[in-house]
């Protein structure tokens, strides 16, 4: 493609609202330009990588047996209404004004009602449907340019099988095609489990990108491969370290200490000596819950741990149920069920509220003092706390998500009536997954993952173009015929090539344009070398040149081509 030809409006300068590298860079390279807030419009390059990665998708999603649907997303809102979900997504939900129609967010109820239409027996199983499509969210402060938008293309599928065994086949199937994916698009990703408690018994996994701008936070060990969302994240965890002898019990007057900094310093002592108290009400009755020192509740693995509702207590509730206010309530003599983080097993010559204002109590030893006391997992892991798995240091990551693999099981083919009939004549929901993958998200990661100052860097896996062909001064005839006939050469080789032609632009421009759009390979015809019969090639990514013979160009791009 020509550049003379090619619409792609390069800037020098991105508009302040652009904060992290993508965005920044997708505008400045010309390939993206806001509408409104969260609506984007693809120009030619950028919506070139776009295709790219469908192309991706499309394969690997063929490869494990989906088969490619066009589903509208003009949807009536009536059915939205039968899964309760125009409830569910709330504002997020766009409805259009004065009709009964939304938006699609995504599509699973579309699909379920194709289903529960169509599939009648077990021998219209299993099924993986997929598409390609806009979806619609009006996401509450979308930022980060394409990577959260309130219009953005998702491949969406499903998978419909007859029980829980396809089902697992499926997803695995999905996982594996993830993988390939990612990539085959050059991502460094890692996978996180979510928790599976609340969806009975069914998984669900996320595959992330590890980015200063994103909105997730990991845990990932460097050596394993674990990696977990920090709600759920596990850390080793040592006992205790119990001093030798526990002192007796004995009450501290504490006027105006609030919080667990305030006591340390009030008392001399480490903070890892105080124990904070929270008061939460776990199914209608209230729970102490014990963490040591200013470690915060996880309130995630707490309402893993004790199963049901569990919410905090409010302040004005603290006095009746504790004696207390905040900032002085403690385990010792209190009739509440105790539980404490893991952290604390077997302490000893520990502080904690007494129970009264203004009161603290010292020398508690959770062995001796508090006998009913329970303990989970219950704090967020740091950096540098152990892996569950191996014990190395864990890392704490920024991430995006790119994709997610979901087991739905049977919530909406109950919903929307979507049976089948098994061997026997009996009938049976059908038990369905639902999977995505964000298609600018990838496009915004690549960048993520692969810029300098000066642009992108396009990886060896995926790029809009692999060669950037550049003539210095194009007003120079030998040059100018020199790149024609290279361009032509080059076509005629199947590379794919951006052909910087334009004439009245200057060198530094041409090459500040050519780092800033990251083509792997420049090829640059200068007076110098032509001199010689020779041209230089650049590598984007390192910055080294090579000079070589123009009749040998072809050959070492194959080669180079190969090799990238
Ligand atoms: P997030 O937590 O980032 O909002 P989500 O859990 O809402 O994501 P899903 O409903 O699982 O996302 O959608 C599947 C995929 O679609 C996501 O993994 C992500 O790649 C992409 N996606 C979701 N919301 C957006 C958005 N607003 N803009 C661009 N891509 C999105
Ligand atoms: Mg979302």
């Amino acid at each position: 493609m020509r550049l003379s030809k090619v619409f792609i409006p390069t800037t020098k300068e991105a508009p302040a609202d652009a904060v992290i590298p993508s965005h920044i860079l997708m505008m400045r390279a010309g390939m993206i330009r806001p509408l409104a807030a969260g609506i984007y419009s693809f120009l030619p390059l950028g919506y070139r990588m776009i295709k790219k990665v469908c192309e991706i998708i499309r394969r690997e999603m063929d490869a494990i047996g989906g088969q490619e649907f066009h589903l509208p997303a003009l949807n009536p809102k009536e059915i939205w209404e039968k899964t309760n979900r125009v409830e569910a997504f709330g504002d997020t939900l766009f409805q259009v004004k004065n009709r009964d129609y939304v938006l699609a967010p995504t599509h699973e109820e579309i699909i379920t009602q194709i289903a529960a239409d169509h599939i009648k027996s077990y021998r219209d199983l299993p099924q993986i449907w997929y598409q390609i499509q806009t979806k619609f969210r009006n996401e509450p402060r979308p930022r980060s340019g394409v990577i959260r938008g309130r219009q953005f293309l998702m491949k969406d599928s499903y998978s419909l099988d007859r029980d829980y065994e396809g089902l697992d086949k499926s997803y695995e199937l999905h996982a594996e095609a993830y993988r390939k994916i990612f990539s085959a698009c050059g991502l460094k990703f890692f996978e996180v489990g979510a928790s599976s408690g609340a969806m009975g018994g069914t998984g669900s996994q996320e595959f992330m990108v590890e980015s200063e701008a994103g909105e997730d936070t990991c845990a990932i060990c460097d050596n394993c491969g674990y990696a977990a969302n920090v709600e759920v994240a596990k850390a080793k965890v040592k006992d205790y370290p119990r001093d030798e002898k526990s002192e007796e019990l004995h009450e501290i007057h504490t006027p105006n200490i609030r919080t667990i900094d305030e006591l340390a310093e009030f008392l001399k002592i480490s903070t890892t000596k105080c124990a904070k108290s929270r008061v939460y009400i776990h199914n209608g009755s209230p729970v102490l819950v014990l963490m040591l020192g200013n470690d915060e509740v996880n309130e995630e693995k707490l309402v893993a741990a004790l199963g049901g509702k569990v919410r905090p207590a409010h302040p004005d509730e603290l006095m009746e149920i504790t004696g207390a206010d905040a900032g002085s309530i403690g385990p010792v003599n209190s009739n509440l069920r105790v539980i404490a983080d893991l952290k604390l097993r077997h302490a000893n010559n520990m502080v904690s509220g007494a129970n009264k204002n203004d009161y603290h109590i010292g020398g508690i030893d959770f062995d001796r003092d508090l006998p009913g006391i329970e303990y989970f997992d219950l704090h967020f892991v740091n950096a540098g706390d152990q892996c569950v798995q191996c014990g190395s240091s864990l890392r704490i990551v920024k991430a995006i998500e790119l994709g997610h693999i979901f087991k739905l099981g049977t919530k909406y083919s109950e919903a929307l009536g979507a049976k089948y009939l098994d061997e026997r004549g009996e009938e049976h929901p059908i038990v369905m997954g639902s999977y995505g993958i964000g298609v600018e998200r990838i496009v915004a990661c690549l960048i993520e993952q692969n810029h300098d100052e000066k642009g992108i860097i396009w990886p060896k896996e995926i790029a809009p173009f692999k060669i950037h062909l550049l003539g210095v001064n194009m007003k120079n005839e030998e040059i100018k015929n020199t790149c024609e006939k290279l361009y032509y050469e080059m076509q005629e080789n199947d590379m794919e090539v951006l052909y910087d032609d334009r004439v009245d632009v200057s060198a530094g421009v041409k090459f500040n344009d050519a780092d800033l759009i990251g083509i792997p390979l420049q090829v640059i015809v200068g007076e110098k070398n032509l001199a010689k019969n020779k041209v230089e090639i650049k590598y984007r990514a390192s910055g080294e040149k090579k000079i070589v013979e123009l009749g040998m160009l072809i050959r070492t791009l194959q080669d180079e081509l190969y090799l990238l």
